[in-house]
C-alpha cells in the first residue's frame, strides 16, 4: 500500500545519481593504460576495463557482506585484476593508489542532477547516503561545496560500518533525518542498494533509471523535471 503521509525529507545517493561514477572509472582506467609505465602488459584498454568491470561489484558485494575488509576491496580488486590478465601482483598497491588518485581527477555531475538538487534542497530538507571509502566521499563533497552545503545530514556507509542496502544505515540514516520512515524520499540509481534497501526501511524511492519497478512507492524517472514534480505532489500528501 502506498503511503499518503507526505514528504519531510529528501536523501540522495551520490555516485551514479548526482555524480559521473562511471565516467570517472573509465577515465581513470584509461589515464592508467594510457601512461608510460602502466603495468598491464601487452593487454588492451577495453581487455582491463572489462575484467575490472567483472570484478569490481563482486569485491563491493564481498565488502558489503563484511567478507572482505576495507584493504581487500581497496587493493584486492587491482590483485585480483592483475591475476585475472596474467600479471605479477606485484604493483597492486601503487595502482590501487593511482587509481584512486586519477578517478578523483573526473568527477563531474550528472547532467541536471545539481539543478534538481537544488530545486528539491529549495522545498524540503535534503542530504546525502551514500556508500563508499569515507575519505573518497567526503574529498567528492569538498570538490563540490553546492552539494555539501546544502546537506542537513551527510550519511557515509563506512562511518556507520554497514553498506546499503542494510536496514541498519536507513534506520540510522532517517535518525539523523529526524523524521519517520514514511516521511523520507530517496533518490538513487542502484536496483538492490538503493530501490530494495529504500523500500526495505520503509522509505519512498526515487529511481534514477530506464527501468521500472513495480511498487506503488517506487517511481522511476530519467528527466530531472519528473523528480521535481514528483517531489511536489509528495511533499503535498
Ligand atoms: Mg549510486
Amino acid at each position: 500500500m502506498a503511503s499518503s503521509s507526505p514528504i519531510r525529507f529528501v536523501y540522495f545517493d551520490l555516485d551514479d545519481t548526482l555524480l559521473d561514477h562511471s565516467h570517472a572509472e573509465l577515465q581513470a582506467l584509461r589515464d592508467m593504460h594510457a601512461s608510460a609505465d602502466a603495468p598491464f602488459g601487452g593487454h588492451s584498454f577495453e581487455q582491463v576495463h572489462q575484467l575490472y568491470r567483472q570484478i569490481n561489484p563482486v569485491v563491493w558485494r564481498k565488502y558489503a557482506s563484511g567478507e572482505f575488509s576495507k584493504r581487500q576491496a581497496k587493493v584486492g580488486r587491482f590483485s585480483q585484476l592483475l591475476s585475472g590478465l596474467g600479471l605479477s601482483t606485484e604493483a597492486d598497491e601503487e595502482l590501487a593508489h593511482r587509481y584512486l588518485d586519477t578517478y578523483s581527477g573526473h568527477w563531474k555531475a550528472i547532467e541536471g542532477a545539481f539543478e534538481a538538487f537544488e530545486l528539491v534542497a529549495e522545498r524540503l530538507p535534503v542530504g546525502i547516503l551514500t556508500n563508499g571509502f569515507v575519505e573518497i566521499q567526503r574529498s567528492k563533497l569538498e570538490q563540490f561545496p553546492s552539494i555539501r552545503d546544502r546537506s542537513h545530514t551527510v550519511v557515509i556507509s563506512e562511518e556507520v560500518g554497514v553498506l546499503k542496502p542494510d536496514p541498519m544505515l536507513f534506520e540510522e540514516s532517517s535518525r539523523r533525518a529526524g523524521v519517520p520512515a514514511e516521511q523520507i524520499l530517496y533518490v538513487g540509481d542502484s536496483l538492490s542498494s538503493d530501490v530494495r534497501g529504500g523500500i526495505g526501511a520503509g522509505w519512498k524511492v526515487a529511481w534514477y533509471s530506464e527501468s521500472t519497478y513495480d511498487h506503488p512507492d517506487v517511481l522511476s524517472f530519467t528527466d530531472w523535471s519528473t523528480l521535481i514534480s514528483h517531489v511536489d505532489s509528495l511533499a503535498a500528501g
